[in-house]
């Protein structure tokens, strides 16, 4: 069986085949030569995973699944939400919008934030299924750890002392909300194996 994930990127294919296994084989938007961007126009997560899924079905008529992942933080009326990537605006970067976020908080003692991934599956029949991930923590006042990306250096989840980017991708990946999401995933189709 072969489900198209409709995302550009390598790495989430990879990680996400690996979570799988064999018996189903992933492909992404690089793989069946399309190499625009899906326009993600929708004012929430599923809004917008549900459009790139959708996109898929329609233009290549198979079993299709996307994601959409941000942070939200609390005080921020959970800001920046579907609009992580491009906080502070084009070209995007995580090093600015960083630095929006901080500034937006500062002095503001609330620190709550979250981060969640909504993935939608539309599956041969058209179909949706729907699956969440999220990891609760808090925003820090300064940017620690190498590792990662986005906005990990100030994230800090609960019950831990490292932010993401202090931690090897392993570890995040054990506890991140995205793969709190694909595994949900992984499990249904596991379930609906013929
Ligand atoms: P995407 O939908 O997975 O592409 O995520 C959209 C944006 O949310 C990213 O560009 C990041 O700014 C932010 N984001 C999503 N997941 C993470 C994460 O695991 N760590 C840090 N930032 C993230």
């Amino acid at each position: 069986m072969e489900i198209l994930f409709c995302s550009s990127n390598p790495n989430k294919t990879k990680e996400i085949q690996h979570k799988v296994g064999d018996y189903i084989h992933i492909k992404n938007l690089l793989d069946v030569g399309f190499k625009g961007d899906i326009p993600e126009t929708a004012s929430t997560f599923e809004g917008n995973a549900l459009l790139k899924a959708q996109f898929g079905f329609e233009h290549y008529g198979r079993a299709c699944f996307s994601d959409d992942s941000g942070l939200e933080v609390e005080a921020l009326n959970n800001e920046p939400g579907v609009y992580s990537a491009r906080y502070a605006g084009e070209p995007k970067s995580d090093e600015r919008n960083m630095d929006k976020l901080l500034s937006n908080l500062n002095g503001i003692e609330n620190r709550k934030a979250c981060f969640k991934t909504v993935l939608i599956y539309l599956d041969a029949t058209g179909e949706k299924h729907t699956f969440e991930g999220k990891v609760e923590g808090t925003i820090i006042d300064n940017k620690r750890g190498e590792q990662g990306f986005g906005y990990d250096p100030i994230f800090v989840p609960n019950g831990f002392d490292k932010t993401f980017a202090e931690m090897n991708m392993e570890e995040k990946s054990r506890l991140s909300h995205r793969a709190i999401a694909v595994q949900k995933f992984v499990t249904f189709l596991n379930s609906n194996k013929k």
